[in-house]
């Protein structure tokens, strides 16, 4: 068989497989045993005896397509990866074939090129000046930086590492000093406070800031937070704002923070893995309001903007900060050259690098600016009809209106007694049955269901049945 052949038959598996997803003819999720998949799936012999292709790997994508969980499905209402628009996943299989390892230029041209593109593109929309497109961009100091990275999490790291660098440069060589902190929201994502970790900070050198019943931070009181760091002695590396929040899908008040952070001098990070999103969408724009006067800002491609698993973005106002992280020596890697491009190598922590950019650019190249700020209205909308159905229903409760894509809801009962571990044991149900796929979240110190509008096949008529779902469960419990 040919690379075209079986890449024919998987296409042709996949064409249905998407078609099955988005009319929910399948489960949206299925989870058999891992004993099971790996026995089904034959794996020890199709290693042992090597040869996949043809029809051995047709039945192998079939069996495997069958055991995935279906993200175009219309009853996916969990976590936060979008179902990938059909061309990003041609995208990643290019990247695959190509393996053009583009953190040097000379490893991958055109994936460089395309990185550079999409992060300008970004940078265009916070409103922070683009990268010279020439290798002698350290010249300039004038203009935004950013990168690509394999996830939010590591593009978190990657603008904590650059705001570090930008307080204190001594760092590189002498490690973390004791008086360094952050100051984040409790409701930060989980990954900020890993990056405390891994900075050497550790859960000591986070502070957190002062939050509503929400979770959002209330900018009133920031002054007094920071004024208790600072007489313990802190020194604040950077001032963390959610965009949204992971939880509720909430949005810190940006414009606030930028405020308070110019006039204290401090460094303004915004976590828009999320929410960031609302950046290409005239409609939500606001919720990002201040963002130009934020220092770095994280994007995740995966979640809102269609694009397959992983693509985060880390961008910053002022390139120079991150030049400046990572200037480490490897003689193979990092020497004069002549060369018309950049080397995005000095920005990640990562060394070899996918050509991420393909899959993003595809993604929004098949979907147009205005199909994925549509897709992006329509799925905040349906989170907005939501809730205006769910708070109607005298056995539910929300815990706030949305503002993005996420909301939270319980289940109350008829006598309001349903209890935390009630929601719970109504997610491992309906995700036993099948139809429907939810998360949960605690917020307020509460327990709640949470639904995350992602399909674009998703409506109105399938949160109802999601609600008559959960109430034929509850009535068995
Ligand atoms: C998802 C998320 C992250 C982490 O991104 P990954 O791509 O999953 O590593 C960080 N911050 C927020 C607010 C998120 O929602």
């Amino acid at each position: 068989m040919t690379f075209k052949e079986d890449a024919a038959l998987a296409a042709a598996r996949l064409d249905q497989y998407l078609a099955d997803s988005g009319a929910g003819r399948e489960r949206v999720i299925d989870q058999k045993p891992m004993a099971g998949i790996i026995e089904t799936l034959n794996l020890e012999a199709c290693i042992r005896e090597g040869g996949l292709g043809g029809e051995t790997l047709d039945r192998f994508v079939r069996d495997y397509l069958a055991h995935t969980t279906r993200l175009h499905h219309p009853g996916f209402f969990a976590h936060q990866v979008a179902p990938p628009a059909p061309l990003g996943s041609i995208g990643s299989l290019i990247d695959g074939a190509t393996n053009n390892a583009m953190a040097i230029y000379e490893m991958g041209p055109a994936a460089a090129a395309i990185e550079h593109f999409m992060v300008n593109t970004i940078l265009a929309r916070i409103g922070w000046a683009p990268m010279p497109d020439q290798a002698d961009r350290r010249l300039k100091t004038d203009h935004g930086g950013g990168v690509l990275t394999h996830g939010g999490s590591l593009a978190n790291l990657t603008a904590l590492l650059a705001a570090r660098h930008a307080l204190d440069p001594r760092v590189r060589n002498q490690g973390n000093p004791g008086d360094l902190t952050l100051m984040v929201p409790a409701s930060s994502h989980y990954s900020v406070a890993k990056a405390a970790g891994i900075m050497g900070m550790g859960q000591a050198g986070l502070v957190h800031l002062p939050v509503d019943d929400l979770g959002r931070v209330v900018p009133d009181r920031l002054e007094q937070a920071w004024t208790e760091a600072v007489d313990k002695g802190k020194r604040v590396v950077a001032v963390v704002a959610n965009a949204c929040s992971t939880a509720t899908g909430l949005y810190d008040p940006v414009d606030e923070m930028a405020d308070f952070c110019r006039e204290k001098g401090l460094w303004f990070h915004v976590d828009g893995a999320h929410g960031g999103c609302a950046l290409f969408t005239p409609r939500h724009r606001d919720c990002l309001k201040g963002i130009g006067r934020a220092d770095s800002m994280i994007l995740d491609a995966h979640k809102m903007l269609r694009t397959p698993t992983v693509c985060a973005a880390v961008l910053v106002r002022e390139a120079r900060h991150l030049d400046m992280v990572f200037e480490e020596t490897a003689s193979y890697l990092f020497h004069e050259k002549v060369q018309p491009g950049f080397d995005f190598i000095q920005q990640t922590v990562e060394c070899t690098k996918a050509g991420l950019g393909l899959r993003f650019f595809l993604s929004m190249a098949e979907l147009g600016e205005k199909g994925l700020a549509a897709y992006i209205d329509a799925t905040f909308d349906l989170a907005l009809e939501a809730h205006g159905l769910i708070s109607g229903q005298p056995d539910f409760t929300c815990a706030c209106p949305p503002q993005s894509n996420i909301l939270c809801f319980r289940f109350r009962g008829r006598d309001s007694n349903s209890r935390d571990k009630d929601q719970l044991a109504i997610r491992d149900r309906l995700i036993q049955e099948g139809k429907f796929y939810i998360s949960s979240a605690e917020v307020g110190g509460k327990r709640w269901l949470r639904i995350v509008v992602l399909s674009p096949h998703s409506t109105l008529a399938h949160v109802e049945a999601l609600l008559d779902s959960i109430r034929d469960i509850a009535g068995r419990l």
